[in-house]
């Protein structure tokens, strides 16, 4: 007995066909891929410049799967869905093996498409889902989707028999691809609520790399870490905890810590950075400040309670993030005396952009670590060239620093999104080349307690425009 799942993505993004080099599947040819559990298969039922559609139909050898070993139940099970593994968690495991690229945001081909949120539409046919079109709803919505959901009957000729667990669903936003891949990635499993499924740690760290930017914030997060984890009390647990802290600060905490001559919490270390900021900034007299990456607003609240700051904007390339900024800073019901002082921008450090020109400062707080390496050079010409302020403030972790916080494994980097962190050489060998690149003088100070060995948690540049 065979099962099959289709997704099917939609972009009118134009040059539509872009959809390819963003997926790394080109749109003329079909192509098989062999899975463990079966074969997928990617083509594009249409790909012109005005809408592409690539598919990925998921062709599930249940039969194999139970020759193999890899079925524990009883081979007379009838249906896909009652093995150990689901046909949701396999659709997971395709998208990270056939579209794993696009999935962690790059494109070689074209990268700056790979942050840049475009239309797309993603259908999913033959989902399971246990908890009806009430949950799909639910897990979906708070991401931004508009969404049409059909039902099918268990039978046509017996509609009294009811709904078959199985839905077709069709996810429409504006969004970076990688995002949409992310959300299918962790919530299809969530779906369909398969206890048999056999996970282990490494399952936390899938969840929590694939989830980074959105679980945390996400008004269903228990349940999607409680389900995702099929149900695993401890596993749960710890997921929940970490996520927990990464809606506060980057670093994981434990709550065994009592032993460590720092402490792990860092909402002190997140506010001494802001407050750094502020500082610079007064002392700097900037008056009309930039906050990018300015991700949930926590700086732009400080900035807006100071009359010294006429004109403050912040810039984030994530809609979830301004959202919740917008939230936080109260923006439709701020008094008229702040009002119109404080503009939120949707954009991407790795473009050029207009709309950040003329301001006296720019703060770039904890981001720099979120960029892959390779845009790290458009970013230094956005904001150094083209944006050009006379004073821009970069912070970053500094990962020699890491070994002193409580909970973070050797090696392991403090937040699953961070694609590096820097030693303490590391930061000013890059701040020094850029300042000598573009006419800045640069000041490395450490943020937050200072360690005689490793130095502080935090560094931060203070780049000076020269006078020309
Ligand atoms: N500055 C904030 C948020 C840091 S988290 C603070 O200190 O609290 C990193 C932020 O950078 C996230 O909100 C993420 O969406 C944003 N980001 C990542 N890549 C970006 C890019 N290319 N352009 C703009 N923002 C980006």
């Amino acid at each position: 007995m065979n099962g099959f799942m289709l997704l099917t993505i939609t972009t009118t993004h134009q040059p539509a066909t872009d959809l390819g080099f963003l997926l790394h599947k080109h749109p003329d040819r079909l192509q098989s891929f062999p899975l463990s559990f079966g074969q997928a298969h990617v083509f594009y039922p249409s790909a012109d410049e005005d809408s592409c559609t690539a598919a990925l139909l998921l062709d599930i050898d249940a039969v194999g799967l139970v020759r193999t070993g890899r079925g524990q139940e009883a081979v007379t099970d009838q249906y896909v869905n009652d093995r150990p593994y689901t046909v949701s968690s396999f659709m997971s495991v395709a998208l990270a093996q056939v579209f794993g690229t696009a999935l962690a945001g790059r494109c070689t081909a074209r990268p700056e498409l790979a942050l840049m949120p475009i239309a797309l539409q993603a259908t999913l046919a033959v989902l399971p889902c246990d908890g009806g079109a009430s949950l799909i709803r639910r897990l979906f919505q708070p991401l931004g989707y508009t969404m049409s959901i059909e039902g099918t009957l268990l039978d046509d000729h017996f509609p009294e028999w009811g709904n078959s667990p199985y839905y077709t669903v069709t996810l429409t936003a504006t969004l970076p691809l990688h995002q949409l891949l992310s959300h299918l990635y962790v919530l299809l499993p969530v779906l369909d609520n398969e206890k048999h499924y056999y996970i282990g740690e490494d399952e936390i760290a899938k969840l929590l790399r694939h989830g980074a930017g959105w679980l945390h914030a996400h008004p269903d997060r228990d349940l999607i870490t409680w389900r995702y984890l099929k149900r695993s009390r401890p596993l749960a647990e710890a997921a929940m905890a970490r996520l927990v802290l990464e809606g506060e600060d980057d670093v994981p905490d434990s709550p065994d810590s009592k032993t460590q001559a720092h402490p792990a919490r860092t909402d002190s270390l997140s506010t001494e950075r802001l407050n750094r900021v502020v500082e610079e900034f007064r002392n700097y007299g900037a008056k009309r400040v930039l906050d990018l990456g300015c991700g949930e607003g926590r700086l732009l609240q400080l900035l807006v309670q100071d009359s010294t700051f006429h004109e403050i904007v912040g810039l984030d390339v994530s809609p979830a993030a301004l959202k919740r900024a917008e939230k936080r800073l109260h923006l439709d019901r701020l008094p008229s005396s702040h009002a119109g002082r404080l503009r939120l921008l949707h954009g991407s450090l790795t473009y050029r952009d207009r709309r950040l020109q003329g301001y006296d400062a720019a703060a770039i707080v904890e981001v720099l670590e979120h960029l892959d390496r390779s845009r790290l050079a458009s970013f230094e010409r956005v904001v150094f060239e083209f944006t050009r302020p006379p004073l821009v403030i970069v912070t970053t972790p500094n990962v020699e620093y890491n070994p002193r916080f409580v909970g973070l494994a050797d090696g392991q980097l403090r937040n699953p999104d961070h694609r590096f962190e820097w030693t303490r050489n590391e930061f000013s060998a890059w701040a020094h080349d850029v300042s000598l690149s573009f006419g800045y003088q640069v000041r490395i100070e450490g943020v937050g307690p200072t360690d005689p060995l490793v130095g502080s948690p935090t560094q931060m540049g203070v780049f000076m425009r020269n006078v020309s």
